[in-house]
């Protein structure tokens, strides 16, 4: 474990001046690196105008509107309602209890090996056992299907409130779908009156070199989940829809999610100057040229497999022991590196999208010492 007491840019810094290149982005958080000038300038501004105001909705707060404003600019016709929320996994419960008002149903299918946060609706669609078993009853009605399982997209029917996926499956070490399958998965919820989630809390912000899967996939979901880097490095959510589907959220009762923080401002205001950035440094286009260049680099013979698009990377290896020796030993080469949590011969790369040229370069000559490193203190294979 490393201590930080200073992070800027692509690096973090420890207490006697260790210089660490940061790879993980705090699990796909820091997409504009760590404290840009333009959040940084953003925050001391909200900070001297307000701090938290009001419950929720009785007042009308500039920075929430201004980034609900431009986050509907980016976003498909329709999904144009978004609420903000603290976390993750608040943004996946009010997105779980909208489509549940929304259809009158209960079902709530999921995928094998997916995350999704861990409070108890969040928990309960999470794709693992391990995780959840601890924690029983969860909620009822809640089914997991294989991830590109075409059989199994019959079990959606006219009981499903809803169907949740990330688009790419991350935390199962980053699994595309194949084949249509998502589209087959849309076409199943219209035949049904389901709703279609997506989880964009890793996926969102460039990372998969288009702002969104959506667009990677050209699909629009019911609902969309964004966390993680949609505040630029401050605590933030948001379940985004149709005006239509969030209205029902409104009445019986008419506060259908309290949420005393959510949308706090000064986190809205960080997360739209983050966004301002992507589009204006044109990260999520740059991000497929810098994916290219890592994958060029990194061709170090225990490398088996280099899965992903952007700097959305699996990087996979030969077993659980070489990876946990990776990202274990990774600091002593200066990178900070991350495991998968359903994933275990494969180490995550999803470095802020601001990482340059040449720090990509130098980070891959790292990655692929400290490779040989790996090879010579873990078993034959
Ligand atoms: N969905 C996905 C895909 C995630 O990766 C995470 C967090 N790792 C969450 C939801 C939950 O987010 P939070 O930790 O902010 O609650």
């Amino acid at each position: 474990m490393v201590e930080i007491v200073k992070a800027e840019g692509v690096y973090m810094y420890g207490p006697s001046g260790e210089k660490y290149l940061d790879l993980i982005s705090g699990v796909s958080v820091s997409n504009t690196g760590h404290r840009h000038p333009k959040v940084i300038a953003a925050i001391k501004e909200q900070i001297d105008s307000y701090l938290h105001l009001m419950v929720y909705g009785e007042m009308i707060l500039s920075p929430q509107v201004k980034y609900a404003e431009l986050l509907a600019s980016l976003l498909p016709a329709g999904m144009d309602s978004c609420y903000f929320v603290n976390s993750g996994s608040e943004a996946i419960e009010g997105a779980l209890k909208l489509a549940k008002k929304f259809t009158g149903r209960s079902r709530i299918i999921s995928f094998t090996n997916s995350y999704h946060g861990n409070t108890h609706g969040a928990l309960s669609i999470q794709g693992s056992e391990l995780y959840k078993n601890s924690f029983r009853p969860l909620l009822p009605d809640v089914f997991q299907i294989d991830f590109n399982d075409n059989e199994a997209i019959n079990l959606i029917d006219d009981h499903t409130a809803c169907v949740i996926a990330e688009p790419v499956q991350a935390e199962a070490g980053i699994i595309f779908p194949v084949n249509d399958y998502l589209l087959k998965i849309r076409k199943r919820c219209d035949e049904t009156g389901t709703l279609l989630i997506f989880d964009e809390v890793q996926t969102g912000f460039g990372r998969l070199g288009r702002m969104f899967a959506i667009d990677r996939f050209n699909l629009v979901p019911d609902i969309l989940v964004l966390a993680k880097a949609l505040g630029g490095g401050m605590p933030l959510g948001a379940f985004i829809s149709s005006h239509k589907v969030m209205s029902v959220l409104a009445d019986k009762p008419a506060l259908g999610h309290i949420t005393t923080f959510g949308g706090h401002p000064v986190c809205c205001a960080a997360g739209l100057a983050s966004l301002k950035v992507i589009i204006e440094e044109n990260l999520a286009d740059e991000c497929r040229r810098k994916s290219e260049l890592i994958k060029k680099n990194l061709n170090h013979p225990a490398i088996l497999n280099v899965r992903g698009e952007g700097l959305f990377l699996a990087v996979v290896l030969a077993d659980k022991e070489k990876v946990d020796y990776a990202v274990t030993h990774a600091p002593e080469f200066g990178l900070i590196l991350d495991f998968f949590l359903f994933c275990k011969d494969a180490l995550r790369i999803a470095p802020p999208l601001t990482i340059k040229d040449d720090e990509i370069i130098v980070a891959c000559e790292q990655f692929n010492k400290l490779l040989d490193d790996v090879m010579k203190n873990t078993g034959p294979k």
